[in-house]
């Protein structure tokens, strides 16, 4: 047996304490990987309408117009109990496109509405809600609704007014609904995904993402009312830069003319993940 040196021996004294320091970390973050092994399923319910099933099996829904979207899947769009129990609803902003059924599926389950602080407020005051399941962001905040989920609101270029028939005079009324924004959802195993509700271009995306580090984004490529493909597309490749990307809000409007197509096209070049949806189908990741 070959003699060591004192030096040789202190830097295994040393190092035998790290290396078993090292392989326990190892053994833990493989026991916390196999607890959080479920998978991560979004389906598509059309415009900017997600529902997404967490690694844990928690239902998220986000921005569910759902009985009046002219692409919502039938099986949903006839029975919006089919859209199952939810636990965490999310609303960017309070055009019909948008907060369409979210009063309405969070009082069936008894599911707390988050939104934008002076949208989720005059839901309340006008009575479309309780007032116990209105939940307040402002422009910016971050909440755990749920045990290992984490949602950020960030910045959304755009506007938010809510229309409401009075059934008292059973007219059409106009209320401001605050700030739009958009969502960082980070899932129990870390996965994150940035819906970024209705936007124009805006340079803060780069911040955004650089700080938040998204995995999956979710953006506006209709034109019209938000990004068109080709500003999204630039959006993507110059300042946001993700793994994977699902285009949304098209397809529903006519007048939001932008095309998958058109942003595949502009996209061409980049080794961001495209994955195209059609309403009703669901992705697992
Ligand atoms: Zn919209």
């Amino acid at each position: 047996m070959r003699n060591h040196s004192l030096k040789q021996r202190l830097a295994i004294a040393f190092a035998l304490p790290v290396l078993l320091l090292i392989s326990n970390f190892a053994l833990a973050q493989t026991a916390s990987a196999t607890n959080a092994q479920g998978k991560t399923e979004l389906l598509w319910l059309s415009q900017a309408g997600f529902r997404i099933k967490s690694p844990e099996g928690k239902m998220i829904l986000i921005d569910p117009w759902i009985t009046g979207g002219p692409k919502t899947p039938p099986q949903y769009k006839n029975d919006l109990a089919a859209i199952g129990p939810i636990d965490l609803l999310l609303v960017t902003h309070a055009h019909v496109d948008h907060i369409g059924d979210a009063p309405a599926i969070a009082k069936a389950n008894n599911t707390k509405l988050y939104g934008p602080a002076d949208m989720v407020t005059p839901l309340t005051t006008l009575g479309i809600i309780p007032a116990e399941l209105g939940w307040r962001f402002n422009k910016t905040g971050r909440v755990t609704p749920l045990p290992g989920i984490k949602v950020t609101a960030v910045q959304a270029e755009h506007s938010s007014l809510l229309v409401w028939k009075n059934p008292a005079t059973d007219k059409l009324e106009s209320h401001p609904a605050g700030e739009p924004m958009g969502y960082i959802i980070e899932l129990e195993n870390g996965f994150k995904i940035w819906h970024m509700g209705d936007t124009g271009l805006f340079s803060d995306m780069k911040f955004i993402s650089e700080h938040y580090k998204p995995d999956l984004v979710l953006i506006p490529i209709g034109g019209n009312f938000t990004m068109a493909p080709d500003d999204a597309a630039f959006a993507l490749k110059t300042w946001i830069k993700p793994k994977m990307v699902i285009p949304m809000h098209y397809n529903s409007n006519p007048m939001t003319k932008g095309t998958l197509a058109e942003f595949q096209a502009a996209m061409k070049g980049s080794n961001i993940k495209i994955i195209p949806m059609t309403e009703g189908e669901t992705v697992q990741f």
